[in-house]
């Protein structure tokens, strides 16, 4: 299996880069344009992409003179025209027009829209061989399988930006494959860490969007109260990394100060460290091999006094231990835990199911799919697609009687 190289093979830094941003309008498109920014003379925008934020859209793509934009609704081409009158900006609209944003000749993109409608742009750019930034967890989780071998047939380089994944890349760097013993990501624990389970399965979509360290998009802030999120990243890190379930631990570090650990065969653990902020893990992908100037708080320990740890509940946050279930499962189960859980939490949103029932819906989703013998591995993009499709049809029919039982 194919994975993310653990040592830098150095290449030297050429003058301009030219650069992509798929969901540049979201909260890690907006931390990679505010890095962009800070350095005109190094970058040049190729590609921007959004969902429906026209407006957004339009102002980066006049501020950063892109070459190219599009937006995900077909039906605003012609708001975006006129957003962009005036202006030698080429653009487009439809999940077509996403993917020729990923295919135009940036050497470095940003793979940062939100959920599994990200997978199809980023093997855009990874059949091109381009350094893809890799934000979107969801291409992996739901196409882990053959995403990395794809990227290593393709000669991609894929970065990951995720915090956790950026600090355990950063780590592995120390050692090779074989001295590895295990990785561990911590997870902050979200805004109901120290809550009783009770509490947790009424918990109100203001409580659950109420992150205590980083400032993200909804859905994944959803996922960090439910602690999905740290499921998610357990998968990412294992189709990324190529290791076992077993050798990925999860610990609770309330701070989030640490990102992520590796743990070699002399018992050496080595961590990244840094303030909460997602420019850093993005600064180390656009600089990579090198290194750039950050744009985060310098990290000042003396002043934070104080770093703890805690094993994750399993009990109270019950998807991330499904997310291990799914791992082991494989053939697609990673896939469906994905859809389920995204099904769950529009319907968290839509206030159609309780907090608790997020888990409940996904338990559900997987058990159903197993007993179905659905399970089959997936080779291509159209495999992942067609069984995320079919569990979201499945996580919704079941959603009902979710809904109805009580916890
Ligand atoms: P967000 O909701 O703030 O932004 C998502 C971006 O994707 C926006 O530009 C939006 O316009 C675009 N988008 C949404 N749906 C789309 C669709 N169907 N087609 C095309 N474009 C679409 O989300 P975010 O927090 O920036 O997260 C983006 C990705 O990065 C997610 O996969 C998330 O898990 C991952 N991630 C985010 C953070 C973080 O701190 N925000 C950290 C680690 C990983
Ligand atoms: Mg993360």
């Amino acid at each position: 299996m194919s994975a993310v190289p653990l040592r830098n093979a150095r290449v030297a830094a050429s003058g301009v880069r030219s650069v992509s941003v798929l969901g540049a309008t979201g909260s890690i498109g907006d931390s990679t344009m505010d890095l962009l920014r800070a350095s005109p003379e190094r970058y040049q925008v190729e590609a921007l992409t959004a969902n429906t934020n026209v407006a957004g859209l339009a102002k980066l793509a006049k501020e950063f003179n892109a070459r190219f934009v599009a937006v995900a609704d077909p039906a605003r081409l012609s708001e975006l025209r006129a957003a962009l009158a005036g202006t030698d900006i080429a653009c487009g609209a439809g999940e077509g027009a996403i993917v020729e944003a990923a295919e135009r000749p940036a050497d470095w993109v940003m793979a940062a829209v939100a959920g599994a409608a990200g997978l199809k742009p980023a093997l855009a750019a990874v059949d091109r061989g381009a350094h893809v930034a890799l934000a979107n967890k969801e291409c992996l989780v739901c196409a882990g399988e053959f995403f990395m071998d794809r990227a290593a047939k393709a000669g991609a380089t894929i970065l990951p930006a995720d915090s956790e994944h950026n600090a355990l890349f950063q780590a592995l760097a120390s050692g090779n494959r074989d001295e590895l013993t295990k990785v561990i990501i911590t997870a902050s624990g979200g805004p109901f860490r120290t809550w009783a389970a009770a509490d947790i399965e009424q918990a109100t979509l203001a409580q659950a969007l109420k992150h205590p360290n980083w400032s993200m998009g909804q859905k994944i802030t959803i996922d960090s109260a439910s602690m999905m999120n740290k499921g998610l990243e357990v998968i990412e890190a294992s189709w990324l990394f190529a290791l076992s379930p077993d050798e990925i631990d999860v610990v609770v570090h309330p701070q989030s100060i640490i990102h992520g650990m590796v743990e070699f065969s002399d018992r050496s653990v080595v961590a990244q460290l840094g303030s909460p902020d997602m420019r850093t893990p993005i600064a180390h992908c656009l600089g990579w091999p090198d290194r750039i100037v950050g744009r985060a708080a310098p990290l000042d320990l003396a002043k934070i006094g104080t770093l703890t740890f805690e094993a994750p509940d399993y009990a109270r946050f019950p998807g991330l231990k499904l997310a291990y279930d799914a791992l082991r499962a494989g053939n697609g189960a990673t896939t469906v835990y994905n859809a389920a859980n995204e099904i769950a939490v529009a319907a968290f949103i839509a206030q159609r199911i309780r907090f608790g029932a997020i888990a409940r819906l996904v338990e559900e989703t997987m058990n159903s799919w197993i007993r179905a013998g659905n399970l089959a591995p997936l080779s291509c993009a159209d495999d992942a697609i067609a069984v995320d499709h079919n569990a979201r049809d499945m996580a919704a029919a079941l959603l009902p009687q979710i809904a109805a039982k009580a916890s």
